[in-house]
């Protein structure tokens, strides 16, 4: 199978869709991978790793050209997109719930995508799963970024000049990229706390030594393990206890998120007014639309000597690791599509029909 790895071109992407380690991999497994010169550079892979790995180096006007896959990160920009040979696959994170006219531009051209997001969350798909990695990378990212503004050190330190009490982090929201900020959050020594609206997680966080911090409100989890969305009545709840809870915290670090959905405005401008000068809200959920509703995607504001970092897309400042885990997601992805090194699209298969958003005759 004929693979082919461009450059991103999203705005502040740094991300590559494969590494040159993935592609001596994929080599070895009989895959033959052309890559854009400069494609891993802004991650800290350059074109001389990728040639000793065994791809082929070209410019972008011949990356396309007889490829059967094209592997992104973003999703491609419609001029991309016309350079599609139709039938050609097509993998990378297409926002099929939130980006029809996208999705809607690879089935015009007869492209077959296949969504990152839209990989079933089974067991046998885990290796695939690059919403979890580039969540992990998020969450450990939103805690150094608050250690970064926090002007007080997490740990407590006993020194000769007396003791500091250790910062006092809250993470809301235990999915994957929670669950790491409160694990990163605890190595730098914070004293942390959690919520989540899914009734699992309160086991789930005081099994890792962490406190529960009721809010009193609850979700039903899916069927997939999400959470649903609360009602107007709860969402008011838990923003007026959250208010009550908040000035406790130096650290605040938001991850709630509903699949499809704008994020859920957890904290209201009065409960930032409540907080100490000084203290952090990172919110990991900025990119669609923040979990406060004084975050501006993509900025850092300060309310009252409150900073609310909005930056968005954090894996990408994480760009060689994100890039490193993601190109496995995307290797095991089409070693389940070519398991022979030939493309094989079996529509009975729980992967591949569930992660494919655009194919022949049907979205
Ligand atoms: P996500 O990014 O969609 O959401 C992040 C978190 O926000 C979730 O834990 C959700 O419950 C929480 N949330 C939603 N609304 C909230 C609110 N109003 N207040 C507070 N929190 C709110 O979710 P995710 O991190 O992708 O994972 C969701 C679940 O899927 C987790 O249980 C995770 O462990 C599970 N999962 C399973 C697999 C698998 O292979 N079986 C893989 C990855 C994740």
């Amino acid at each position: 199978m004929r693979v082919a790895v461009p450059r991103e071109t999203a705005p502040g992407e740094r991300r590559v869709a494969l590494v040159p380690e993935t592609v001596s991999k994929l080599r070895a497994a009989g895959f033959e991978i052309k890559v854009e010169r400069g494609a891993g550079a802004a991650a800290g892979f350059p074109d001389d790793a990728y040639a000793e790995a065994g791809a082929e180096l070209v410019d972008a006007s011949s990356l396309a050209e007889g490829a059967e896959a094209v592997v992104r990160v973003a999703a491609p920009a419609a001029e991309d997109v016309a350079g599609l040979e139709p039938g050609t696959v097509l993998i990378g994170f297409l926002s099929p719930l939130t980006d029809a006219p996208g999705v809607a531009r690879l089935k015009e051209r007869g492209a077959i995508g296949f969504a990152m997001e839209s990989i079933p969350r089974i067991t046998r798909a885990q290796s695939m799963d690059a919403l979890s990695s580039q969540a992990t990378v998020a969450g450990y990212k939103a805690v150094v970024l608050a250690a970064d503004r926090v002007p007080k050190l997490f740990p407590m330190l006993m020194t000769a000049a007396g003791t500091i009490a250790p910062v006092r982090a809250l993470v809301i929201g235990a999915g994957v990229a929670g669950l790491q900020a409160i694990a990163t959050a605890r190595r730098l020594g914070a004293v942390v706390s959690a919520f989540d609206v899914r009734p699992a997680v309160k086991e789930q966080v005081e099994s890792l030594g962490v406190a529960f911090l009721d809010l009193g409100v609850r979700a039903e989890e899916t069927e997939g393990g999400y959470a649903t969305e609360l009602t107007p009545e709860q969402q008011a709840q838990q923003q007026a206890a959250l208010e009550k809870r908040i000035p406790d915290f130096d650290v605040v670090v938001t991850t709630a998120a509903i699949p499809g959905r704008p994020a859920p405005k957890l904290i209201p401008a009065s409960a930032v007014a409540r907080m100490r000068p000084g203290s952090v809200i990172v919110d990991v959920a900025a990119e669609t639309g923040g979990n406060c509703e004084l975050t501006v995607p993509g900025e850092v504001v300060e309310h009252g000597g409150v900073t609310i970092v909005g930056t968005t897309n954090l894996p990408s400042l994480m760009a060689f690791h994100a890039s490193q885990l993601y190109s496995r997601n995307v290797a095991a992805l089409l070693q389940h599509l070519a398991p022979e090194g030939e493309l094989v699209l079996d529509w009975d298969d729980e992967i591949t029909a569930g992660a494919c958003v655009t194919r022949e005759g049907s979205t």
